[in-house]
Parts: structure tokens; sequence; C-alpha cells
């Protein structure tokens, strides 16, 4: 059980599975398609669920569920289930299914105050890694609310906590991160503007 949470860790685990999932890391990230890529984890909403159990929506909320989303695993087995509430909006959505996968990936056992906490930190870092918002320069949470589709109280979250993230970063994901969201986004502009710099210099 975790009594304190260990924000470096949940930070640099979210850069772990950006750096090892082979999916392009670009923005906004595509949380979905980090879960699909992960073998033993299935994802289904609410209403699949309850078709799948049997169940009515009242009887799945009498289970005293969270209203947006929970994970069921089986760590013995290697089996995970991410279940969410599509009747939110997709920004709530991908933070809650980015939260869930942190509950699964940080090996969260007992649902306490400070595996949420840690849980939220992960999503946080997964959907708006520091490293690249530190490229970016973003600054204001408006920013982060364009740049990484979150809603607004995530990006206010991901603005304010920005310098706590990265001094929690390890330079080794740091370098990572960055350097493979520079890969995948360099425009054909940016090659021109470099190259004509170089002709005249
Ligand atoms: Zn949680």
């Amino acid at each position: 059980m975790i009594d304190f949470p260990n924000y470096r860790r949940a930070t640099n685990v979210a850069y772990y599975i950006h750096a090892h999932m082979n999916i392009p890391i670009t923005i906004p990230i595509d949380v979905r398609a980090i879960i699909g890529a992960a073998p033993n984890i299935r994802l289904l909403s609410y209403d699949e669920f309850c078709r799948k159990m049997g169940l009515t929506w009242f009887e799945l909320m009498r289970l005293n569920v969270s209203e947006q989303g929970f994970s069921l695993a089986d760590f013995t087995q290697r089996k995970y289930f991410i279940l969410f509430n599509d009747k939110y909006n997709e920004r709530t959505i991908r933070f809650t299914l980015a939260h869930e996968l942190g509950h699964l990936s940080l090996g969260h056992h007992n649902p306490t105050i400070a595996a949420d906490k840690e849980a939220n930190c992960f999503a946080r870092n997964l959907l708006s890694p520091a490293p690249i918002s530190n490229a970016l320069k973003l600054k204001r949470a408006s920013d982060f609310e364009k740049s990484y589709f979150i809603n607004p109280a995530a990006a206010a979250v991901a603005s304010n906590m920005l310098y706590e993230d990265l001094s929690n970063t390890t330079k080794e994901n740091y370098d990572q991160i960055q350097r493979s969201f520079l890969l995948n986004n360099s425009t054909p502009s940016y090659v021109e503007i470099g190259c004509k710099w170089k002709r005249r210099h």
C-alpha cells in the first residue's frame, strides 16, 4: 500500500512508456493507441461492460464505481481492464484513461489517496509531457489545453506543475522524449528555414 506519493517515479514511468511503446510521440498524445499497444489491457466503455456482464447502468453504479472510470487488475495473471464512462467529453475521457493506465503501470493494488495522486501525476506527464512543453515554450494554461487536447482543469495543473515535473524528470528521459518529439514533428518549413539560413552564412 502506498502511503506517500512518489511523483518522481510516476513521472518517469509515464516517460518510460512513451520511450518504449514504439508509438511516435506527436501531440495530442494518442492515449488510446498507447493502451491498444499494451497486449494485456482491454479497454471497455461502461455501456460495453454492462452489456457483457448483463448489468443495468443503475446496478453498475451501485457497485460504488467511479463516475468516470476504473481499472481491474489480475497482477498474477497479468490481465488488466480499463473501464470508462463514455458519456463524458473526449478531453475528460482521455485523462480518465491515462489516470487508469497510471494505476496499472504503477502497480497500485489498493485505492488510496496517495495512489490517486500518483496516477494523476502519471496522467499529466503522459498527456502533456514536460520536456515537450519546455521545447514548445508553453506557458499559459490555454496553450496547454489547445496543444494537448486536455480539459481546462488538467491544463491549469499541467501549467502550474511544469517546473516540478521538469525537476522530477531524469536527464535520460528528458533528452529521449524531446528528441523523439522533435524528430516526429519537424515540418518542411522548419527544414527550409534551416537551409536558407545555412546558405546565407
Ligand atoms: Zn484513481
